[in-house]
């Protein structure tokens, strides 16, 4: 007769603490089996990248750092997901399987909607519980923001770990040989990129009591925008969230005890709000997941633009001739890592003032994030190229975010060597300088640094007079209605609606 067992499957939640799939799998007491699956279909994902993987392996590694005998029930697999579950159906009664809700791409609700058949053929119950209070079948945001302040106050989940009973051995070596994770992509996994921040639940605990404790977040309102104070002084955990490493509770519930007696607590109460803003996006998108691919506002598929290829090649390889446009294109390739001001200008500059649909770079901007969370990515990617109808039109001014938000050239200077012998101003704008100049400092337009591919000025203006006009036809005005209703807090009576409207 076949043995019982339920399965834990992890996914973007690699920790031990507050984990409620876990602690449920635990206390049911059954033979329990972890896995974690490297799965197949990713490489046809555009937004994926290796750096992903490398931060899930790594997140892995750290598990087994710090509970090696509970990480003996996990099998860590390279394949199909689909294939692997059929596979222990063949040989073992899958009572139950145990995982969070995922708010991911297209593909991973495809590989979803594929298993969930499979597991009801199969009479298996799929227990998948909501993750940072992001709610699955939601209509609209009626009563959101409370159920958000109630899950982020009730206790931790908190597993049993030594109660975790494992599976037989012989499962796992036959998985093991089946799907075990194969030499190629351990060898190309092993070795963590070092201009990468550490990952793992380790590493974000460490990071997490830093950053309050040592009151890393004092400036936290100064220094959100720049792009080189921010990776200091910003609690740089979107990699841990992303991973799963913390949960938003854990982080919200360490930062308001900490808010109790704080010195600074205008910033810090800066830095929780954006957890709330964390649950909103990806709820967003858990509601509207066409936003991969399509306009969240329909009108705005009558908003034409032409691709134009060798602009948007020269914005990914950071050679726009704009230094502080290059400068984040090139850090965040290297670091995965930028603030939220300086991802809405690569954003901003792409669709503006290149006049580019966001399509051309959300999948890459979304390969360089070591963060990447598509239900932020995409919503957000959409919001900053102006194209929701709802909010506000940014048409950032890449010279004016330079003097700004980096008046001293840091991190300009960090990123791009070739300007780092000119004077402050031409840092800003090289193009500023005479041939004489030029020659004085040996540095050459077009040789050392290329020419600006486009003259912000008028690009600039004449977004900004396309946008505006576009925003106020009637067809943008009828579809906002629509958004507002089902994805804000609006006041439900329509005479009121246009009233109050809170959104982030
Ligand atoms: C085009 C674009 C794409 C983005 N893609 C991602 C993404 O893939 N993954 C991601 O985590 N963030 C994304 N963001 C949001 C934001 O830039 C990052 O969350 C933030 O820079 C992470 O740095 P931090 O952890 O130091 O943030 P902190 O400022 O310390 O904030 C703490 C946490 O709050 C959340 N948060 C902060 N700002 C925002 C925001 N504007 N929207 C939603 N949540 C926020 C994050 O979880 C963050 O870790 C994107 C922003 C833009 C403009």
């Amino acid at each position: 007769m076949k043995e019982a067992l339920n399965l834990i499957w992890f996914k973007r939640d690699l920790r031990w603490q507050d984990h409620a799939p876990l602690k449920l799998a635990i206390a049911d007491g059954l033979p329990l089996l972890g896995i974690f699956i490297f799965e197949d279909f990713y490489s046809q994902d555009p937004s994926w990248s290796l750096r992903h993987w490398h931060a899930q392996y790594h997140s892995l590694v750290d598990m087994q750092a710090t509970n090696k005998q509970a990480f003996n029930g996990i099998l860590v697999l390279e394949g199909d997901g689909h294939e692997i579950f059929s596979e222990i159906a063949e040989h073992y009664i899958i009572k139950g399987i145990y995982s969070y809700q995922e708010t991911g791409e297209d593909l991973s609700y495809q590989r979803d909607k594929k298993l969930a058949k499979l597991f009801t053929e199969k009479g298996i119950l799929w227990k998948e519980l909501e993750q940072n209070a992001v709610q699955r079948g939601r209509k609209n945001r009626i009563d959101w923001d409370e159920n958000w302040r109630n899950f982020m106050s009730q206790d931790l989940d908190q597993p049993n770990l030594p109660a975790w009973q494992s599976c037989s051995p012989t499962l796992k070596s036959h998985l093991k040989s089946k799907f075990g994770i194969s030499p190629l992509l351990q060898k190309r996994l092993k070795n963590w990129p070092p201009n990468f921040q550490k990952i793992g639940e380790s590493a974000a605990q460490i990071r997490l009591e830093d950053y309050l404790t040592q009151k890393i977040y004092r400036n936290y309102g100064a220094h959100i925008g720049m792009p080189y104070e921010s990776r200091r002084n910003c609690s740089r955990l979107s990699p841990f969230f992303a991973w799963g490493n913390l949960s938003i509770r854990q982080v919200y519930q360490r930062s308001m005890r900490e808010l109790e007696n704080s010195p600074f607590p205008r910033d810090l109460r800066a830095f929780i709000s954006r957890l709330h803003w964390h649950s909103h996006f990806v709820q967003k998108f858990e509601m509207e997941e066409s936003m991969e691919f399509k306009n969240l506002n329909p009108a705005f598929d009558s908003l034409k633009k032409e691709s134009q290829p060798p602009l948007v090649e020269a914005w990914k390889v950071g050679q726009t001739g704009y230094p502080l446009v290059d400068a984040c294109m090139r850090a965040v390739q290297e670091t995965g890592y930028l603030n939220f001001r300086m991802r809405a200008v690569l954003v901003s500059f792409l669709c503006h003032q290149l006049w580019q649909n966001w399509q051309e770079g959300a999948s890459f901007l979304a390969q360089q994030f070591l963060d990447y969370i598509p239900g932020i990515h995409y919503p957000q990617f959409q919001m900053q190229s102006g194209c929701t109808g709802i909010n506000t039109i940014r048409v950032y001014n890449p010279v004016k975010q330079s003097l700004e938000k980096d008046p001293e050239a840091k991190f300009i200077s960090e990123w791009l060597p070739e300007l780092g012998e000119l004077p402050l101003a031409f840092k800003h704008q090289p193009w500023m300088m005479t041939s004489m100049e030029q020659s004085f400092y040996n540095f050459e337009l077009g040789r050392d640094y290329p020419q600006r591919i486009v003259d912000i000025n008028e690009s600039g203006a004449y977004a900004r007079d396309i946008l505006w006009d576009f925003r106020k036809s009637a067809w943008v005005r009828n579809e906002n209605q629509k958004i507002l209703i089902k994805h804000t807090t609006a006041i439900r009576d329509p005479q009121q609606r246009s009233k109050k409207i809170i959104q982030p």
